[in-house]
């Protein structure tokens, strides 16, 4: 069928729990103007134990592709029939695309969306920076290889449960100056801090000590809201050149997926301004 309307043909999704304050589906929307191939985008709220059965069943419906957040990324890693190399050395998955024979290929966005951002929005170089990133779990997996890639002077792991930074670390063996430890242990400086918690989203922040940041350094939190998030503050409390949350990395994994499903590479910019104007006009 021709014309603006999406069709079953164009299904896709992002899977999560809790999902309802979502973006993905007004960004991906406006990817699908962008490139006139629109898309119907859902939120599925689905916990981890639904995993497999509301992937069935979202197949089943037709489903081309989904996108994979909390808690969803390491279970959908295992689901994946094949992989693409940056999900392979992730670990993770963020992005699923089903495959002409019906195979599942997974794919991890999250990393060199991060880096587009920085270097491309943002004007950061990574190499030879001394980095830190707040935090083991799903999102920290992503981006440690696209950030090792970039040569950086340090990359160290610093998360609460200290075992799991330890792990995720040992992932990644050789393939820089790699470090970790837990939360307590941290010392600057760090010319660039990723916070990659979760604290955030429920509006706390991990415990940093005041010597954290170099002199003009710059904080970067994944997270993002309608409001600066208490790290940002802290970011700007503490003199950072940079102090800004996750939004531009948002809409870059996201047009990372949408090549990935559909071919085309969307201008990230206007999606960027145009959902930050969203985001401050929505209610706190
Ligand atoms: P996750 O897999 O659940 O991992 C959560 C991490 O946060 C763990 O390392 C956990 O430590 C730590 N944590 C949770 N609460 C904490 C607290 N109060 N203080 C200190 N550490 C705390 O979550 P995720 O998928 O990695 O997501 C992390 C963040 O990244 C979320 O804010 C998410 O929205 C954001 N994100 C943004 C984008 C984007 O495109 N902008 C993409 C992906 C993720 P323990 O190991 O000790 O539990």
């Amino acid at each position: 069928m021709m014309g603006a309307l999406a069709s079953i043909e164009n299904l896709y999704a992002v899977m999560g729990h809790p999902i309802h304050h979502s973006r993905s589906p007004w960004i991906h929307e406006a990817f699908g103007r962008q490139s006139g191939m629109p898309i119907a985008y859902k939120a599925m709220d689905v916990p981890a134990d639904q995993f497999e059965s509301r992937v069935a069943g979202f197949l089943a419906e037709g489903g081309r592709g989904f996108n994979c957040t909390i808690p969803l990324k390491e279970l959908a890693f295992r689901r994946a029939d094949l992989l693409t190399d940056r999900a392979a050395k992730s670990g993770a998955v963020n992005t699923m695309k089903r495959l002409d024979d019906g195979l599942l290929l997974g794919d991890n966005t999250d990393g060199h969306g991060l880096r587009a951002d920085l270097e491309n929005n943002l004007r950061v170089s990574l190499e030879c920076q001394r980095i830190l990133v707040l935090g083991a779990g799903g999102a920290a997996r992503g981006i440690i290889a696209p950030l090792l890639e970039r040569h950086p002077a340090i990359l160290h792991i610093a998360n609460r449960t200290e075992g799991r930074a330890c792990e995720l670390a040992g992932m990644f063996e050789g393939e820089g100056n790699l470090s970790f430890s837990g939360l307590a242990e941290l010392k600057g400086p760090y010319d660039l801090v990723l916070n990659a918690t979760a604290a955030s989203l429920y509006d706390t922040l991990p415990p940093l000590p005041d010597d954290l940041l170099a002199d003009k350094g710059i904080c970067y939190d994944l997270a993002y809201g309608s409001v600066p998030t208490p790290f940002v503050f802290w970011g700007n409390a503490h003199g950072a050149r940079i102090s800004c949350d996750g939004l531009g990395m948002l809409v870059e994994q996201a047009a990372l997926a949408f090549e990935l499903w559909l071919g085309f590479l969307p201008d990230t910019q206007p999606v960027i301004k145009a959902l930050r104007e969203t985001l401050s006009d929505s209610p706190h």
